[in-house]
Order: structure tokens, then C-alpha cells, then sequence
């Protein structure tokens, strides 16, 4: 196995003679969107080894730390393996039989429905999802209960760059591949930490950097000075939120200097004109003085793109995590299609999913806007559609958008909905602005959770808790970042009663009453009659059957037996608007929702750590994960310190206007003066600071996707030792 180290270093682990005897299944690693192929080692109804997958696309062979840890999450103490309920929301929670445990739920939704309609319950699913749990979930909700309710731990991660592609470019999804990586000459890594978050990806882009120096150029534009930033040509440590100013100069720059591709615009694209007014507003000494850099910086990184033969662009949270998400989305996409650096070898825009099937979950209509094959709800033909394959009378599908995550909480918290079934995430540490999500937790009248392990920060809140298998332990498919869908193989039997999520929400459909159009007895048949309800649309896997992906991964769209794969879309300049042409969208620079001011005058901004996944449910258990990082921080210039009286390694509150987390400062250049930073990961249950309890709520009006990338905050001394979270003000079921 090729472990990438911190250093670049690949570390090369040799087949023992104890691996020759352990059973190997294909599978993918859980964790981020890169989508590595694995292979599972497994004895006897126990993984035991993980080994890249030489042959997959996204990795071919090479892991990071936490793909090659994953053994040591599976079997754990602290696993589900039964379900339990309470009696009382005060009571203990008790085993129950799963028949036990799913009739009080229909019961119980029942009843809320007939009082209050279909809109008074609701799902938050999670990226985690296998395409076959997604695809359950959807069609439950939204063609057989008639609510839109069903939305995503994925809005908080990647809802920006879907609506940035569709306004832009008429459809979802990255154009490109993973193998453009190595036909590149110039990388625009925008907002996006790579080289912690998306380390397999990373490493196949400094490989690219370090094998031609000269040839290939690096731009890195980030207010925080990551290891991604050590391979760039041209470094923008640009302040928070200032990406349209920073992109807009750029195109200025490309324009002026006459690297504009007149040709591309004129035969592909529509809003050229519309976009040179506001353009023209942006010489790269105004957004200089915007993003606090340095004209010529601008400048030149201008220029790197504008001459490279093949552009690709990066991004993720950063961009995404914004109520100003979508106009960066589109703002990176003018950028390449001014340049025609799209739909050819090595060029194109490329945003990173941060979840490992945030892809599929978009394909089926797994957020609240969206139905199966890129379908929207607000359609009527599009409804038509999956009512009819649905077999259920026209008209059920509800026509306007469910609630997006945070009006999900929102809506709880008010009463408006009355019950939340949430499966595979753990939104008390994710959502921002904890307060909102605890009153909601607290409000509910039935909190139903789907997960692996217990406790989490949110099942020790579940009146209703139910097993899940996880990964290894059930068959799927997911989708990359690449748009590459991949056949994950069951390796060994789930624990104790734990089903696939997919299997329980169907079972639960029987409870409801409508089980016949949920009888479905394998993932295989799931998934294929998914397939069905992409016939036709532009991301057509009528091709793609679970036999054809056990040879190996497909790029959708493959509509054929016959046909191969997709490597990139647009490869003609047809793009999927109805005119076959791309938008130019015109987007001036906005300031963020939340202002520093005199109270609050440092801006914080939260991301993530390299060997951490998500809140830690999974790698918080490993210990050698925990070791590069095992407490959370708060990152802090030293001109803020000194200003402020703080040492280095000294408590810390960084405090909003709706609530602190208290943390060990570390003093760094690495983080622009005005800046503070600090790592999402940590939950109360590991008493820790939550920095979500500073976090805001506000969100990208046509994204609803929140700006966690932005908020104002005061740096306070602690006056006392130890390193917690705020008391919680909400009441706990437990
Ligand atoms: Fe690959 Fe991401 Fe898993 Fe690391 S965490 S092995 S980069 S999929």
C-alpha cells in the first residue's frame, strides 16, 4: 500500500504472507469526495487490512492517513447493533424490536400529518449515503409522504458549486476528470485547502508542479497560508469573502492584456457584453485594495492563467461556504470560459465535494429543491416524470422546494415541524449557530436518528435510534468528485441488527402502508430502478449496470451498453442550457452577511484539520490520527496577539454575537492579521470547544447553503484552565 505522507513522502507498505490469506474486496474509502478505490481485507467477519486500489482512477494505488486507517473504525465498542427507543422523551432509551421501533414512528407521523400536512416531518440525510439510500429516502419522502422535506448535511458543503454550474452551464457537475491533472499547465487552487483535504488529489498536482517546475504553474488564493500553498508560483492570502473582487480583477487583467478567446465567446457563450460592464470596474488596483493584496500579485496570476494551454481551477469550502457562494462559482466558470479553458484535455473547473457521495446525492434528488436524474421540483414536466416511473397519481409531488438544512432547524426550532428523522450525520456539531439546532433538538416531538455508533452528539439526543451497517459491512455504488461512479462490495455482515439505511426506510414504508412500492430485496434492484429515471437526462447511466462497474469505475453519462465512459462534457462547446450555450453571469463584489465592527472586530473563519474527518465520529476513535492534532485551536496572527496581550499557547474564548469556543491559541503567520481560524471537529461529547456556536446562519440566497467561512468574533483571555464548549442553553433529552 502508498500512504501519502505530510511531507509528500510516499510511504510503500509490502504484502505480508497474513495478507495472502484474508479475503479482498473492492470497495471505496468513506471519506472525502477524491473517492479513492480500496481493497478490504477482511477474516473470519472482521476487516483487518485496507489496501489502495491500483486500477482506480481517482487514486490508483496511493491513500492519505485516514484511508489507510480505516480498519480501525469498524469494529468499535461503542457501535449500534440494536434498535432503541424511549418510553418518555425524559426516559432511558431501551432495546426494541426494529418492528417496535418503526410502527411508533408511523404512528406517530401519522398523526402529525393528518394535524398538520406532509411539510410538518422531515429528513436531514448525509453525503455519507450510498446512491441506493438516497434514491429510498427521496422517493419515500417526496412521492409517497408528499413533503420536499428531504435535505442534506451535503447543503452545508458543496450547494454553491451545484448552483454555480447550473446557472453557468445548464447542468450539475464538474466537466472534467482527475486525469486532466496530468495535462494541466496551471492550477488555480481557489478556497480550497487540498493538501489536508483532498490529499490523493493534491499530491497528483504537486507530482504535476514538481515534475515540470518551470512549465507548470501554481496560483493559490486562500486567506490561510495551508501546505497548499507551499507549491504556488503566486500566493493570494486574500481577505475572507473577497473572492468575486479577486476573480473579476483577474478577468480584467485577461481582457485588457488581450488572452480572452473571442472565438469561444462569441460561438459558445451569451453574456459577454452584459459581463464587461462590471468587469471593467475591476482593475487589479481596486481589488487590490478589496482583497488586501498586492496589485502586481493580481496581476501576474492574472496572466499565468490567461497564457497556460490548460487551466484547471480547484475549489471547495471556501468559495462554496458564503452567502455570496454561487456568484464565486460562476466567477471561477467566466474565468474559463473566457479563456476557452474547458471541455479539452487538462482545462477546466473543477470543485471538490468534500463528502464521498455528495455527487450521488445530488443525482437523486437528494437535496430539497431536487428530484431523481437532475430533475427540480419546481418543474411540472420534471415532476410528471417521476410521478409517472413512481406509479402514483400526478399532482403528488409537491411543486415548491422543501426546506434546505438550516430552515430545516429553523423550522423545528419554531414548531413549524414537528418531527426529524436524521441519518448519517451529526448536525449538533456541523450546523452553524448550534443554538438554533439545540432548540430545535429540544422542540421536536420525535427526533428519529440512523447511525453506526452511539453516542454521538446528536443520538444521545433520538427519541427513536436505529442501527445502520456502514461501510464494508452492505453493497452500493457512490459517484466522486469526478462524476465516477464506483461499485462498493459488501465485505462482511453488519454487527448485531444493523440494516442498510436503505433497507430500513423500506421497511418502514411497509409500517406506513405503502410498502409495495418500497419491496425492494437487494441494492442491485434499488439502483436499477434509480437508472431508469435517468434515461434521457444529461447524466444517463442507462449503460452502467452493478456488472459492468465490478470491472471497474464509469463516468457518467454512459446511456449505452456500448458506450464507454465520460471523460469530460462539452468536448463540442454544446453546453446544456437550453440554447446549447454557457452563461457569462455578472456578479459585483458583496460584503459577507456579518460585519466586524467595534465589538467584534476580528473576522473568524473555520475549516478543517488534515488527519480529521468530519466531527469525528470515525477518526477521533484512531489514535494515530489523533496525534498530529488531538485538541482543537485557535489560530491567531502575532500583530493580533500582541494587540490583544495573548501569548502563544494561552486559553482562548473566540466569542460571536451568538455564542464562544474556547481553545489554546496558536500564534502564526500562516493567518492574515484580522483573521482568527479554527477547525470544525471537535463536539462537546469530547469536551472540547464547538466553534459552530459562533458560527453564522446566514445563507447564499439561491444556494441556501450557510457561511461558515464568515462570521465576526471578539478574542477574549480565559480565566479559567480548562478547554470546554459554552454551557448549552438548551434542554436535552438525556
Ligand atoms: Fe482518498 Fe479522501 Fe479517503 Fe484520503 S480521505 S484516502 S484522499 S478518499
Amino acid at each position: 500500500m502508498q500512504v501519502v505522507q505530510e511531507s509528500g513522502e510516499i510511504v510503500e507498505t509490502p504484502l505480508t504472507e497474513e495478507d495472502l490469506r484474508l479475503t479482498w474486496n473492492r470497495s471505496v474509502c468513506p471519506y472525502c469526495g477524491v473517492g479513492c478505490g480500496v481493497l478490504v481485507g477482511s477474516k473470519e467477519g472482521r476487516v483487518l487490512k485496507v489496501r489502495g486500489n491500483p486500477n482506480h482512477p481517482a487514486n490508483f494505488g496511493l491513500l492519505c492517513g485516514k484511508g489507510a486507517t480505516l480498519p480501525q473504525m469498524v469494529h468499535t465498542p461503542d457501535r449500534l447493533t440494536a434498535p432503541m427507543m424511549r418510553a418518555t422523551r425524559t426516559s432511558d432509551l431501551q432495546r426494541v424490536s426494529w418492528e417496535e421501533a418503526l410502527q411508533r414512528v408511523a404512528v406517530h407521523w401519522q398523526r402529525i400529518i393528518r394535524d398538520h400536512g406532509p411539510d410538518a416531518v422531515a429528513f436531514y440525510i448525509s453525503g455519507q449515503l450510498l446512491t441506493e439510500d438516497y434514491y429510498v429516502v427521496n422517493k419515500f419522502a417526496k412521492g409517497f409522504l408528499g413533503t420536499n422535506n428531504v435535505d442534506s448535511n451535503s447543503r452545508l458543503c458543496m450547494a454553491s458549486a451545484v448552483s454555480g454550474y447550473v446557472t453557468s452551464l445548464g447542468a450539475d457537475a464538474p466537466p472534467g476528470c482527475y486525469a486532466d491533472i496530468e495535462l494541466a499547465d496551471c492550477f488555480l487552487l481557489i478556497g480550497t485547502n487540498t493538501a489536508a483535504c483532498h490529499p490523493v488529489t493534491f499530491e497528483r498536482i504537486r507530482r504535476r508542479k514538481l515534475g515540470a517546475p518551470k512549465r507548470v504553474k501554481v496560483i493559490v488564493a486562500d486567506p490561510r497560508k495551508t501546505r497548499t500553498a507551499e507549491i504556488a508560483d503566486v500566493y493570494l492570502p486574500l481577505r475572507p469573502g473577497t473572492d468575486v473582487a479577486l476573480l473579476n480583477a483577474m478577468l480584467h487583467v485577461i481582457v485588457r492584456e488581450q488572452l480572452s478567446t473571442p472565438s469561444f465567446i462569441q460561438r459558445h457563450t451569451t453574456g459577454w457584453d452584459e459581463l464587461q460592464t462590471v468587469i471593467d470596474r475591476y482593475p487589479p488596483e481596486h481589488a487590490a485594495r478589496v482583497c488586501g493584496l498586492d496589485a502586481e500579485d493580481i496581476r501576474h496570476a492574472a496572466l499565468l492563467f490567461g497564457k497556460a494551454n490548460a487551466a484547471m481551477s480547484f475549489w471547495s469550502m471556501g468559495l462554496n461556504q458564503s452567502t455570496h457562494g454561487t456568484a464565486k462559482n460562476n466567477c471561477v466558470i467566466n474565468l474559463h470560459l473566457a479563456t476557452g479553458q474547458i471541455g479539452r484535455p487538462g482545462a477546466g473547473p473543477f470543485s471538490l465535494t468534500g463528502q464521498p457521495n455528495a455527487m450521488g446525492g445530488r443525482e437523486t434528488g437528494g437535496l430539497a429543491h431536487l428530484l431523481p436524474g437532475h430533475r427540480v421540483v419546481v418543474k411540472e414536466q420534471d415532476r410528471r416524470d417521476v410521478e409517472t416511473l413512481w406509479g402514483i397519481p400526478a399532482g403528488r409531488i409537491a411543486p415548491q422546494p422543501g426546506l434546505s438544512a438550516v430552515e430545516l432547524f429553523r423550522a423545528l426550532a419554531s414548531g413549524s415541524v414537528k418531527s426529524v428523522w436524521i441519518i448519517a450525520t451529526n448536525p449538533m456539531v456541523s450546523l452553524p449557530n448550534l443554538g438554533i439546532a439545540q432548540q430545535a433538538m429540544a422542540k421536536a416531538e420525535l427526533v428519529i436518528v440512523n447511525d453506526i455508533y452511539h453516542p454521538t452528539e446528536t443520538t444521545q439526543l433520538a427519541d427513536i435510534l436505529l442501527p445502520a451497517a456502514q461501510w464494508s459491512e452492505r453493497d452500493g455504488t457512490l459517484t466522486n468528485s469526478e462524476r465516477c461512479i464506483s461499485y462498493v462490495e459488501q465485505a462482511i455482515a453488519p454487527p448485531g441488527e444493523a440494516l442498510p439505511d436503505w433497507e430500513i426506510i423500506c421497511r418502514f414504508a411497509k409500517a406506513f402502508g405503502v410498502g409495495e412500492a418500497f419491496a425492494f430485496q437487494r441494492a442491485e434492484e434499488v439502483y436499477e430502478e434509480y437508472k431508469s429515471l435517468t434515461r434521457g437526462q444529461d447524466l444517463d447511466i442507462g449503460g452502467v449496470t452493478y456488472e459492468r462497474l465490478k470491472q471497474g469505475s464509469i463516468q457518467w453519462p454512459c446511456p449505452t451498453p456500448n458506450h464507454r465512459s465520460t471523460m469530460r462534457r462539452y468536448t463540442d462547446g454544446t453546453f446544456a442550457h437550453p440554447d446549447g450555450k454557457a452563461q457569462f453571469l455578472a456578479h459585483a463584489y458583496e460584503e459577507p452577511a456579518e460585519r466586524t465592527d467595534e465589538q467584534f472586530p476580528i473576522i473568524l473563519t473555520t475549516g478543517r484539520v488534515r488527519d480529521q474527518w468530519h466531527t469525528m465520529t470515525r477518526t477521533g476513535k484512531i489514535p494515530v490520527l489523533l496525534r498530529s492534532e488531538p485538541e482543537p485551536f485557535v489560530e491567531v496572527n502575532p500583530e493580533d496577539a500582541t494587540r490583544l496581550g495573548i501569548a502563544d499557547g494561552e486559553l482562548i474564548t473566540v466569542r460571536s454575537r451568538r455564542g464562544g469556543a474556547r481553545a489554546h491559541c496558536r500564534l502564526t503567520q500562516a493567518i492574515r492579521p484580522g483573521t482568527c481560524f479554527m477547525p470544525f471537529h471537535w463536539g462537546s461529547l469530547r469536551g472540547a470547544a464547538v466553534v459552530n456556536h459562533a458560527t453564522v446562519e446566514a445563507c447564499d440566497p439561491v444556494s441556501k447553503q450557510p457561511e461558515l467561512k464568515f462570521c465576526a468574533v471578539r478574542i477574549e483571555k480565559s480565566l479559567t484552565s480548562t478547554v470546554d464548549s459554552p454551557p448549552s442553553t438548551a434542554k436535552t433529552h438525556e
